[in-house]
């Protein structure tokens, strides 16, 4: 019997040359081949007579093999298979190319159907490699009888489509997949009874077969959104889990003391925006009391995240402990450092510089000394330092801080799944006090276990346990149902403003005939000492591989991205701003090459920066003053803001060139939308429902996960997950009534975890 474990291999019918191909996709058992869903559907389901076919209609058509032979063409290499069709209203040519097997199955005298475009020849018209399959009858002469009582897999139905890959057609999978389901034992669904009913969804085995053969297309919608809300909720429970686990550990209550910040504030450059104090009042309240902080800090580039994470750590320093702040590159890292340096010289603190290649402290403005790495160490280790400012990997080894409070991670979350599985192993275990290095790497992700503990253990004497506040910062506007799913356990405090003393940005849309113009434009701002971005197209998969573009692997497409980059490095730094000092950065370079082309830009020792899109966003170069995007109606709205907003932070008026080849009337109205959007997040959402959640991502090579996708397409899901999994968690804790689920979730975790 047939269970979904059953390896592909060992079902009869299946030969090898089918498996090792199933094997490069991954699939080895029934349950990976049923689980590859169709990707679309082709609705042949209506036969229609010969007589009526029109041409380039998709149709199936159902008759008589009439006669069928297969000669070779005067083309070496090529063979042509052509049979007639013949049904009660007339007949029709099909011709297939280089398939003169087809001659074996397509024997004259048998019933069977074609489905395909009717293309119009010269004298007449025919089908040119239509799908084709023969269609059971009592007696093959018999003709009479219809096709209801038949089962067909590739014709006269609506017929999946399947991501494929090289040598194995939907055709192919289809032929693997009916027959196995159709000897299917009922299956054990993960999704409790009660749920489903809920929702009115089809049971597991039912839903598995009308993802594959629909009768209807809605009958494919519900099964697909019955397998959409599966995986959500199983993250949802996750994420709930996940939040219930922290809420059993204690953290160390740090209350606010309202003139200590007033004093820090006021002793700024500038007022604080509204949201700034908005959040920063969240992070304080959250930090006040003796459960763990577990925050997002969201906000458009530029509008000041680092400012409020800052106060956040001297007020946890004001209260005796120490906190970590990561960021993902050394220039991040020393824009942070130089921050609290410039805002708070009169933090005697003790604040330190830990990257790859610097070790520094400084305690107050003027006291700055680079010190050995040794050095570094032991000043930490004896609590001397309340602010350590590095780079994710180093502080995650090295750091042994007495009173670690807070734990705070810079733009480390795009829109990975990966990213936020390391936040999500945080320190789930069940033990007693731990030294601080190693909290640290259990709250950033190091050492993860794989199920969290219960909640609802009870036995444990929590109190003993104290675990760091824990603040994440993001620039990537993310969309409320998205944040919901992927960071389902974090509380959320938005930046929704830039802070005032910003000029807008003038932003142009530039077509090609002004680009001379636009050009010497920027030279003059490199004359008068600015600098300049250059941010190269973005390159579409299926400009180069058309064959099937949603395979293209991340280490291809960086190449790609090389490629682009190194030509409009050459063009321009050849030709167009040939004498002025050109750099060029992309994902390929090694990290300490990167590092070093970012710092000779920050440090004026070039004037144009041209990258890939990929490149850090959180750099602050107040000097900038234009940016340049070529190809821009090749990005998502929300990626141009996110590039624009590198520019405009100094005092200068600055600029954003979109240079575009298309000037459609669609392309101006987006191009539009980026002049007067408020903020990242509304343009983000916009770009959502007008061009969906692939276009939103802007590009492939964030990987947006499968799962962030089903969330953007049913947003009512995500909400409804939540409360289901909350509910369900409350009730049964350890899922003791839903081992199925607890499988699942077990299986998930290991899954995220090995990202
Ligand atoms: P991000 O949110 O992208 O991390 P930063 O924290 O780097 O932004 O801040 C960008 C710039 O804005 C910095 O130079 C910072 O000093 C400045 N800044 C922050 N808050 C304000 C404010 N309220 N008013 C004016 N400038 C501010
Ligand atoms: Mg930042």
């Amino acid at each position: 019997m047939i269970a979904l474990e059953t390896p592909l291999t060992s079902i009869r019918g299946i030969g090898q040359k089918f498996t090792s191909k199933l094997k490069k996709m991954g699939i080895e058992t029934v349950r990976d081949l049923l689980w590859h869903f169709p990707s679309r559907y082709e609705d042949f389901s209506q036969i229609y007579k010969i007589g009526d076919l029109i041409p380039n209609q998709e149709a199936t058509v159902q008759g008589v093999i009439e006669e069928i032979e297969t000669r070779r063409a005067w083309k070496r290499n090529l063979t042509i298979t052509e049979a007639l069709l013949t049904d009660e209203s007339g007949s029709i040519r099909a011709v297939w190319f280089n398939q003169p097997y087809i001659k074996n199955t397509l024997v004259p005298g048998r019933l069977a159907n074609f489905s395909g475009k009717v293309t119009a020849g010269k004298e007449d018209i025919h089908f040119s490699n239509p799908t084709y399959e023969l269609v059971k009858t009592q007696n093959h002469a018999d003709i009479t009888r219809t096709y209801a009582d038949t089962n067909p897999i590739h014709t006269a139905r609506i017929i999946p489509i399947y991501p494929e890959t090289k040598g194995l057609t939907s055709k192919g999978i289809r032929y693997l997949v009916k027959p196995i389901l159709d000897n299917l034992p009922r299956l054990l669904d993960p999704l409790p009874e009660s749920l489903a009913a809920q929702f009115g969804f089809p049971e597991l085995r039912r839903a598995l077969h009308d993802i594959h053969f629909p009768e209807s297309l809605q009958e494919a919608l519900r099964a697909k959104e019955r397998f959409a809300f599966e995986d959500i909720f199983i993250l949802q429970l996750f994420n709930v889990t996940q939040k219930l686990a922290l809420r059993e550990k204690r953290a160390p209550a740090f209350p606010i003391d309202i003139p200590f910040v007033k004093d820090l504030v006021s002793h700024l450059p500038f007022p604080l925006t509204f949201s700034q104090k908005r959040s920063l009042w969240e992070i304080l309240k959250d930090t006040a009391k003796g459960a763990p902080m577990n925050r997002l800090l969201q906000g458009d580039v530029g509008s000041g995240k680092t400012i409020v994470a800052a106060i956040a750590a001297l007020h946890t320093a004001h209260h005796g402990y120490e906190t970590a702040l990561m960021a993902p590159t050394e220039i991040l890292a020393r824009q942070h450092y130089e921050t609290f340096k410039a805002f708070f010289g009169e933090f005697e603190g003790g604040v330190a510089l830990m990257t790859a290649h610097e070790h520094k402290i400084s305690y107050g403005k003027h006291l700055e000394t680079t010190k050995k790495k040794n050095e570094l160490l032991k000043e930490l280790q004896n609590g001397a330092i309340k602010v350590l400012i590095g780079t994710h990997a180093l502080i995650q080894k090295n750091i042994g801080l007495p009173n670690l409070g807070l734990i705070i991670i810079d733009e480390q979350h795009r829109f990975g799944v990966e990213q936020r599985a390391s936040l999500l192993h945080r320190k789930t275990r069940n033990a007693t006090r731990l030294p601080a290095a190693s909290a640290v790497a259990e709250r950033a992700g190091e050492d993860a276990e794989t199920l969290p503990q219960p909640p609802a253990s009870g036995r444990r004497d929590s109190a003993t346990e104290k675990i760091p506040h824990f603040l994440s910062m993001s620039a990537t506007p993310i969309p409320r149902t998205l944040s919901l799913t992927l960071f389902g356990d974090l509380e959320l405090s938005l930046i929704t403003e830039l802070p005032k003393n910003r000029r807008p940005i003038i932003t142009k849309a530039i077509p090609p005939q002004e680009r001379a113009a636009t050009y010497e434009a920027v030279k003059a701002q490199i004359r008068s000492g600015r600098q300049v971005f250059v941010i190269c197209p973005r390159i579409e998969p299926r400009e180069i591989n058309s064959d099937a573009p949603e395979r293209i692997s991340f280490s291809e497409w960086q190449k790609l991205d090389v490629k682009s980059v190194t030509e409009e490095f050459e063009r321009l730094s050849k030709k167009i701003f040939r004498g002025f000092r050109v750099a060029m950065l992309h994902g390929r370079m090694r990290a300490e090459e990167k590092e070093r082309v970012m710092r000779e830009y920050i440090e004026h020792r070039t004037d144009i920066l041209v990258s890939t899109s990929v490149i850090e966003v959180g750099i602050d170069v107040p000097n900038a003053t234009v940016i340049l995007i070529e190809g821009a109606d090749r990005f998502g709205l929300a990626q141009l803001y996110q590039f624009r907003g590198r520019v405009g932070r100094g005092a200068h008026q600055s600029y954003c060139f979109l240079f575009t080849d298309a000037n459609s009337k669609d392309v101006r109205a987006r191009l539009k939308a980026i002049v007067e959007a408020k903020n990242g997040l509304e343009l983000a959402e916009k770009d959502l429902r007008q061009r969906g959640p692939g276009e939103f991502l802007g590009n492939a090579q964030t990987g947006m996960p499968d799962l962030a996708m089903k969330a953007l397409q049913h947003p009512e899901l995500v909400h409804k997950a939540r409360e289901e999994a909350t509910r369900l968690l409350k009730e049964d804790p350890l899922l003791k009534k839903h081992p199925l689920l607890k499988e699942r979730l077990g299986a998930f975790q290991k899954e995220i975890h090995r990202e």
